[in-house]
Parts: structure tokens; sequence; C-alpha cells
């Protein structure tokens, strides 16, 4: 039969129907153990309680109105976010290509406001931050542009995890406004930059007049060991960008802003239908809520150190892992040739995996797993990369 889904993914040939913590289960009730949650979504894992009782009891009451109006539970989290963040206030928005979109069009407003006519954003080699034109334009990778010119104007290019290439080209163009960045690059490959590197951004950023802005929808919502990466370097951006975890699966973004980026826009410079509705901002505050009370993020430091020390061991001695590196539950095994066939292989032995970049196994893990999971991924996981690494051409 043919499907009437247009054809932008390549699926894996299984169909979950529901969830449970840690695991997945398939239409035949065959149970995966998950270490992708959605892309780093579902960090409270499938079905969490706290999420499913905060949806259902705010659908009883109001699914959504309008930004016409005032939404309370919307005050309610942009006020949490605020809190945690340290930033000043929030668009809300549904994915995270349209938190960086508000982003990107703060930056421009910001440059015409100071009278710079073409405005311009420094952007990375390898980044990634959505299939949208502006965002897809920002994003440094060939593949996701092509086929789509003409790409939308005002990036300059240069690599990642290098403070001098974004000084000179700051130096170059003066029509630069702001830089936006991963704190570590997800779809690129788990790339974890230098410990200051953030901080050089941050200082090169005031020197010259630019906004700091942080892509945090992977990173962030405690995916690192803090609520938010950035706050591993104690700096603040200028502006951040939130979606995958915030809601645990029910969509949401947000594009924080502080400072005079807190000021830039006006009503009627930008808007969304859903963005900030009832329903979505009732799951980010469960979700929001749930980390505190199971102490998830401090958790994530400890279960990532303890994920990677156990994959040290046992990888030991195999040639073909380049580096396993981590920060939190942000977890990238590199190795020294492509292996997308891994995921295949997993999938074989009940555990969802991901690779980005053709050899980094990337691994998010939801933060509520357990002892007993993680034993259970590490030694599936190494089991096969030993096969894979041995026998490299058998699927
Ligand atoms: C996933 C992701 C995006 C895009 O988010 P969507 O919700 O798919 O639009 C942008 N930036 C980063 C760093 C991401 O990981």
């Amino acid at each position: 039969m043919t499907s009437h889904i247009m054809p932008t993914y390549g699926r894996l040939p299984i169909t979950f129907e529901r969830g449970e913590g840690a695991w997945l289960f398939d239409q035949n009730n065959n149970r995966y153990l998950d270490a992708v949650s959605g892309i780093a979504v579902c960090s409270l894992g499938h079905a969490h309680p706290a999420v499913h009782q905060a949806i259902c009891k705010q659908s009883e009451k109001l699914l959504h109105t309008s930004n016409l109006y005032g939404i309370a539970v919307q005050e309610q989290l942009a006020d949490k976010l605020a809190e945690k963040s340290g930033m000043d206030n929030v668009f809300f928005c549904n994915s995270g290509a349209e938190a960086n979109e508000a982003a990107i069009k703060l930056a421009r407003k910001y440059g015409h406001e100071q009278g710079i006519e073409n405005p311009a954003i420094i952007v990375m080699e390898k980044s990634f931050h959505g299939r949208t034109l502006a965002t897809l334009s920002a994003t440094g990778n060939a593949k996701i542009q092509q086929g789509f010119a003409p790409l939308v104007e005002g990036f300059i290019r240069v690599p990642y995890n290098d403070v001098n290439a974004i000084e000179q080209a700051v130096e170059l163009h003066k029509n630069v406004v702001a830089v936006l960045v991963e704190p570590i690059q997800g779809e690129g490959g788990v790339n974890i930059p230098a410990a200051d590197y953030l901080n050089q951004i941050r200082s090169l950023c005031d020197q010259h007049n630019l906004l700091m802005m942080l892509d945090e929808i992977q990173t962030g919502v405690g995916r690192t060991g803090k609520f938010l990466a950035f706050q591993h370097n104690g700096i603040l951006p200028d502006v951040c960008t939130l979606a995958k975890a915030l809601g645990n699966g029910v969509p949401i973004g947000a594009c924080l802003a502080r400072g005079k980026a807190a000021k830039i826009f006006t009503a009627g410079n930008h808007g969304s239908t859903f963005g900030g509705n009832p329903l979505a901002c009732s799951a980010a505050l469960a979700v929001l809520a749930t980390l505190d009370a199971e102490n998830l993020i401090e958790q994530a430091t400890q279960k990532g150190d303890a994920i990677c020390s156990a994959f040290k061991d046992r990888l030991q001695g195999n040639a073909h892992v380049v580096d396993i590196r981590h920060k939190g539950m942000m977890i990238g095994i590199e190795l020294d040739s492509p292996c997308t066939e891994l995921v295949h292989a997993a999938l074989q032995n009940n555990l969802l995996i991901n690779v980005t970049s053709e050899k980094t196994i990337r691994l998010l893990p939801p933060l509520i797993i357990n002892q007993q999971q993680i034993a259970q991924l590490v030694e599936t996981l190494s089991t096969l990369i030993h096969k894979h690494t041995d026998t490299p051409y058998e699927s």
C-alpha cells in the first residue's frame, strides 16, 4: 500500500503504541529501551503521570484562546523560565525552528535600530538550527540546504570552537549584529567546545555590542546537568532559544531575551496563533516542576558520568572507537568510520539509539532512566560496537 505521508523521513520499520518511562512498546507488545527520547524531547520518559495529569486537567478547562487575551499559565511559565534562566522575558512558539526564527528577527531589528541596513549574524560550521528557510540558511550543513536556494541572506559562517574566527569575521564585516551558536552541537556530532568558549564569545559580544544568541533547543531544560548549558559557564546570553524537552512531547518553543534584547520586539512585531497556549504551557509547567521534584538535573550529571565511564571501560582497547564524550546526558561515541547500520542492529536488540554526523553514536536517554536500564544500554551497545568494528562489512 502506498503511504499518503510525504517521504521526508527514512523511517525505521517499527511503530510504537505506548511507552512507560524509558520503555517503548511496539504493536506486538515487544519492549524497547529508549536512548533517544524522541531526540532529546521526552526527558521525563514516556507517559509521565505529572505531564499526563497537567494536560488532562487543563483540557477540562481550556485548550486555546488567543494571544489577543491574557493567558494565566503562559504568564506563570514565563515567570518560571525567567527565574530559572536569569533572562528577562519570553516569546512562546511551537517548535525549535520557530524559536530560532524569533531570535533571527530580534537580531535583525536590533541592527536596523542602529542604522545597519543589512544586518548579518555569525553562525557556525556543522551547526543545526532548523528546517524553515531562515533556519536552514543558518544551518551549517550543505545537505540540508541542497535544493532550496535561494537561501536567506545575512549569515556569515565560521568554524565552531574558534573564537579567533568570530573575531576576524567581526572585524571584516561591519554589519555583524549577533552571534548564534549551540553550546554543544547536537546534530553536528555531539561537538563539545573548549570549556571557556562561551565565556570568550560573551566578552567578544560585549566588546563589539553584538547579541550573544544561544540555541539551547537540544542542550536546554536539564539535558547537560544544568537547567541551561550556559549555566556551566557562569554567563548570561542576550537571547536563548528552547523547544524539545520543554513540553516532554507537547509541542512548545520559546525565545528568551535579556536586557537590551528584551526591549526589541513591540506589539505587532511578531506573533503565533498557537504559541504559548494553555495546553502547551501547562505541560511545560509540569515538566519544570518535575525536574525539581525528582532532582533530575543533578541526576543528569551523575547518570551521564556513570554511563560514559561504563562505556569507556567496556570499549577500552577498541581502536575503532575514536572518542567517548558527554556533558550530562548528551553523549557521543565517535567511531572511525560510518556506523549508521548500528541503529538497525540496536533495534534488532530492542534498543533505540541514534547516529549523527555518520560516525557518531548519539545517546540522549531520558533523565529518569534507572540503573538497570543503564546497565542494559551499556552492555547491549558495547557488544554491538565490538561486533560492528570487528566485522565492519556485515550487517
Ligand atoms: C532540533 C533542533 C532544532 C529544530 O527544532 P524543531 O523543533 O525541529 O524545529 C534547532 N536547533 C537545535 C540545536 C536542535 O537540536
